[in-house]
């Protein structure tokens, strides 16, 4: 069962203020969240979380996160600059950028984040855009090849995602010639980071990861006598979309972790390495709604309802064929009656939240909530067929509702050619 976070009650009270569609947080959940992750490692004395911008870059978002003592993970200068001006710099900032513009590495090294390599090559181009200084930390992000599984039974592959095809990261040769280069040039303390699988819906993914990474860090201190000062897991820890999907349990995955940490890095004298990690998903997604009102129904071939929010609003439905829950708000005790496609107006046919989902029986003016949106829902939102990006709210702790980011209007769409209506042609 998967139960929305607000009422009808309160989406009517809301949408005195600020109309159908918008996308609605929930801070409880998001500082509760933040505390389980942070309890789970605190057996790690420099563990830090760099939540990953790109799935909800929103300044309220970030301090509520900031004070809940986590980082930010960023990748491009938009997002250097939101944490910027959300007041998170230094080392509460992880640059895990790739394909990387010279201005963006400068501006991460201004506001003195950690610059995290994506390539060997790119020591000579930072060093180059720096002007021949590298910052005092730096990190380097692996990539082991081929293919990557867990939990692998005659039935199932619990995890599976492919590295060797990933346009991430250094080779293992690389990574140790790059650390030895950096040494070499200055930089003083090192890390690694790797991304290997998406959306894992396991408790092992993670200590699996770190094993990988703890027993090659312990192979670079024997070879090149580096020690590493942080190993970064990254995100990839997964939410369950659907309702009957496991869940992760953060507190197990933490202990998982501590374990590998004790068999390999303790015995090799690495005790004091500092765990990092840069969730996004599994900060945000299951305390994100897009709020949406049906405004039209269909009867052809198939039900229809027509919803006023759009892939424009949320595109991993329509990008990736994503399941996302769907609560009829008021008729959460309804008998699912119904099979409905619930689709957006965008002229594309695959503008549907759901294909075939059993649903109450929804009537004209029903509010609808689309579950998990929280991560990679606003964020990946886009103008196409002259679409605007909906309202940012937030659900605070005592019940009230704020506007944390408005939505678009349409000088805001035609802001980038209004000097242009008369151009000659
Ligand atoms: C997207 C991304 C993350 C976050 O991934 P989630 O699956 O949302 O946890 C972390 N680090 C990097 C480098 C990323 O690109």
């Amino acid at each position: 069962m998967k139960v929305p976070f607000i009422t009808k009650q309160q989406v009517e009270e809301i949408v005195k203020e600020y109309p159908t569609p918008f996308h609605i947080y929930d801070e409880k959940g998001i500082r509760e969240n933040a505390r389980a992750l942070n309890k789970a490692f605190s057996w790690n004395k420099g563990y830090k979380e760099y939540f990953a911008v790109k799935a909800t870059p929103t300044p309220a978002i970030l301090k509520i996160l900031h004070e809940e003592g986590c980082g930010t993970d960023c990748s491009s200068m938009a997002e250097l600059v939101i944490s910027e001006r959300s007041g998170i710099t230094g080392y509460d900032v992880m640059f895990s950028s790739n394909e990387t513009p010279a201005e963006e590495f400068v501006k991460c090294a201004e506001i003195g984040g950690i610059i995290n390599l994506d390539d060997i090559t790119h020591i000579d181009y930072v060093l180059k855009a720096l002007g021949g200084k590298l910052p005092k930390r730096m990190s380097c992000r692996f990539n082991p090849g081929g293919v990557f599984t867990l939990g692998e039974s005659n039935e199932s592959v619990q995890v599976m995602d492919n590295p060797g095809e990933a346009k991430y990261g250094m080779t293992p040769e690389q990574i140790i010639q790059a650390y030895k280069r950096l040494s070499e040039l200055g930089v003083e303390e090192l890390g690694i980071h790797s991304f290997l699988a998406s959306n894992t819906l396991s408790n092992d993914y993670y200590p699996a990861l770190a094993k990988i990474l703890f027993e090659l860090a312990v192979e670079i201190k024997e070879k090149t006598g580096i020690k590493l000062s942080f190993i970064n897991l990254s995100g990839g820890v997964g939410i369950s979309y659907t309702p009957d999907a496991p869940s992760n349990d953060i507190a197990i995955i933490g202990e998982g972790v501590h374990k590998v940490f004790d068999e390999v890095l303790v015995p090799a004298g690495m005790g004091d390495v500092s765990i990092f990690t840069e969730l996004g998903r599994f900060m945000l997604a299951p305390y994100g709604h897009l709020v949406t009102k049906a405004i039209h129904e269909k009867h052809i071939y198939k039900e229809y309802i027509g919803v006023d929010a759009c892939a424009a609003n949320l595109m991993r439905p329509a990008m990736y064929g994503s399941y996302h829950h769907v609560t009829v708000l008021g008729k959460e005790e309804a008998p699912a009656t119904e099979t409905y496609d619930v689709v957006g107006s965008l002229c594309e046919n695959n503008d549907k939240f759901a294909i075939d989902r059993k649903l109450p029986k929804i009537d004209m003016g029903d509010y609808l909530v689309i579950h998990d949106t929280g991560a990679h829902g606003h964020s990946m939102g886009y103008n196409y067929n002259g679409r605007l990006r909906s309202a940012e709210l937030l659900l605070k702790e005592d019940g009230s509702v704020v506007q944390i980011r408005r939505a678009e209007t349409l000088e805001d769409y035609f802001a980038t050619i209004d000097d242009f209506w008369d151009v000659e042609v």
